[in-house]
């Protein structure tokens, strides 16, 4: 079992296209047991991640993703729990809020840097990007900084030149991106609640799901007419409105670099996609933002739809963030191919 990928190694070549010769060698596979413990160690602890350089480095590690799994799975229980407006309107609400952390914070602050917040700030909205289940704030960020230093070459994880399955989910399932390269994020890593959030970020997602359990529990008590349940919370709050999230997010990965038009001439192959860009909250104007990635807006014309432009500017106004950093006249003026 472990679907394992065909890759070039990311160990640096010289000039004659042999290995440099300071490259390390893979190493052969740990024994069965210290897999399987370092695997489960990994549910909740995210350093305990090794540096993915032996045999399994490509491999889908199925018992460390099995919560991955579960997620998706938890989903079917739509069927015992039914449906309410109020279910409706939690998930859709968990829906909105998280992408705009993910898109927002974990994109435009964290990885681009393309505004400035306080520290309280910076730590809330790390929080609630950590209740998307996409890892830790760090490890978002580096990993995502990585992708536009090497986008769609042979480095880039998660290329969609790679295949359709390895861009959208199957390169994060695998032991080489398990861990956090804080080498790429030393701006960041300063931070000590930053680091403890990204080493245990599975926590916050965790009691999320057990306050919506509480929160249904409560009002199916206090208020039947409503007819929603802690089950029932859990199912569409937490579940179905984590795994389209998810989806959602990754479509940037593996959608937004095949599909839509290209106004600038990149050289990766980012496309700008109307109906990312509207899912994602503006994240598909992705060729825009591989032009130049350094603006906190993504959506260069007026009808370029952002949503998380239009939300950081409403933060801007109530003073809760600054200096957002605009599209250069230049960018705007240049002439499309
Ligand atoms: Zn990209
Ligand atoms: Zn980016």
């Amino acid at each position: 079992m472990g679907r394992r990928y065909r890759i070039e190694s990311h160990t640096p070549r010289t000039p004659g296209n042999a290995p440099a010769p300071s490259s390390s060698p893979r190493t052969a596979r740990p024994p069965a047991p210290a897999r399987v413990l370092r695997s489960l160690r990994l549910w909740f602890d995210s350093a305990a991640a090794a540096p993915a350089n032996d045999a399994d480095a490509d491999r889908v590690d199925w018992l460390r993703v099995l919560p991955f799994v579960l997620l998706h799975l938890g989903c079917a229980g739509v069927i015992w729990v039914g449906v309410s407006p109020v279910a409706l309107l939690v998930a859709g609400a968990l829906y909105a809020l998280r992408m705009f952390a993910i898109t927002g914070f974990y994109h435009r602050y964290f990885s681009h840097r393309s505004f400035r917040t306080s520290r309280g700030l910076q730590f809330v909205f790390a929080l609630i990007g950590a209740a998307s289940v996409q890892r830790g704030p760090l490890w978002w960020a580096a990993h995502h900084r990585h992708h536009h230093r090497y986008a769609d070459q042979a480095q880039d994880p998660h290329s969609p030149r790679h295949g359709f399955w390895r861009s959208h989910m199957g390169w994060f399932m695998t032991p080489r991106a398990f861990a956090t390269d804080l080498s790429r994020v030393q701006d960041l890593a300063r931070y000590p609640e930053l680091r403890w959030l990204d080493r245990y970020d599975v926590a916050v997602p965790l009691a999320m799901a057990i306050a919506l359990y509480a929160t249904g529990a409560l009002l199916q008590h206090l208020w039947p007419a409503l007819d929603t349940s802690g089950a029932q919370l859990l199912v569409w709050g937490f579940f179905i409105s984590t795994v389209v999230l998810f989806h959602a997010t990754v479509t940037i990965n593996s959608l937004s670099h095949r599909f839509g038009s290209r106004r600038f001439e990149t050289a990766d192959d980012s496309r700008n996609n109307f109906l990312l860009a509207l899912l994602t909250f503006g994240e598909g104007w992705h060729n825009n933002h591989h032009f130049y990635s350094s603006s906190a807006r993504q959506g260069f014309r007026w009808w370029e739809v952002d949503l998380t432009w239009y939300g950081l500017r409403l933060l801007a106004l109530l003073g809760l963030v600054r200096d957002l950093k605009p599209v250069p006249a230049w960018v705007l003026e240049r002439r499309e191919h």
